[in-house]
């Protein structure tokens, strides 16, 4: 089942002050839960538990921008149901080949940008998955292209989707694929 050409593709952005931001949308005690409860904790480098403070990581940028990938299906996929097996077939090839187009985008905008730092969506599948070094505990293959997640410094991904792109998250039910899909990435400024 090829879905690549079966969704339109809509990119938004935003722009909020990193003091601002994590007011009002990080919580990293309340998201580290959440993250206990994933298959990538501690087996994946992008991932939680780290070594360093997600806190202080905040603290060294001012501003952060946005941006966000939303998949919009069209109705008949959308009426079609899907067994488990295909419906994670799906949901996987889609939202991997969406986080391969924004970690390029990030990493270009970093690159262009001195002091910068990229957020990628989700966890780390660069070695394929289940590949990921850590499971081994051997260090990262790839340290240069390693990123986190906004979700696992403890961002609200949810509301900041909602909230400050507009999109509220949206997920498949009972076999059928949602409206459409979010992936939401950032990139820190000094
Ligand atoms: S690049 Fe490879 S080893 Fe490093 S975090 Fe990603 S999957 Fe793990």
């Amino acid at each position: 089942m090829e879905l690549s050409s079966s969704y339109q593709v809509t990119r938004l952005s935003a722009e909020i002050g990193v003091a601002d931001y994590c007011a009002s949308y990080v919580d990293p005690p309340r998201f580290l839960a959440y993250c206990r409860q994933c298959d990538a904790y501690g087996k994946v480098w992008s991932c939680p538990p780290y070594d360093f403070s997600v806190e202080e990581l905040w603290q060294k940028y001012s501003r952060m921008q946005l941006f966000c990938r939303k998949l919009t299906f069209g109705p008949e996929l959308r009426q079609r149901r899907y067994d488990k097996e295909q419906m994670g077939q799906l949901l996987r090839g889609t939202l991997y080949r969406e986080r391969a187009y924004m970690e390029r985008e990030l990493f270009t905008l970093e690159a262009a940008t001195p002091g910068s730092l990229a957020l990628l969506p989700g966890s780390c599948h660069r070695c394929g998955e289940g590949n990921c070094t850590r499971r081994e505990g051997k260090p990262c293959r790839d340290p240069e292209h390693l990123r986190h997640s906004l979700e696992s410094l403890g961002g609200d991904v949810g509301r900041t989707a909602s909230e400050l792109l507009d999109t509220p998250l949206l997920w498949s039910s009972e076999g059928r694929l949602p409206e459409y899909l979010t992936l939401v990435a950032a990139l820190l400024l000094p």
